[in-house]
């Protein structure tokens, strides 16, 4: 119930819930690639998806969360 409650957003992993640090965004989470929402590493899922890169698509390796992974892969 202080001021300092808003002063940096609260980061959770979407999928466990696991509180999450900014300090460790890349160590031991990231942010899903289609809704950004937070991912602890133990719930990252990797997708294939295709870029347009200048003279060609190119296959680009995302992270994703539970939520956004196509079931059924
Ligand atoms: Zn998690
Ligand atoms: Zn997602």
């Amino acid at each position: 119930m202080s001021a300092e409650d808003h002063r940096d957003m609260k980061l959770k992993c979407s999928t466990c819930g696991k509180e999450l640090l900014q300090n460790d965004l890349g160590k031991k989470w990231r942010r899903c690639h289609f809704c950004e929402e937070p991912i602890c590493f133990n719930d990252t899922h990797y997708l294939g998806v295709r870029v347009k890169g200048l003279y060609n698509d190119y296959l680009d390796v995302v992270p994703v969360c539970k939520k956004c992974y196509p079931k059924g892969l």
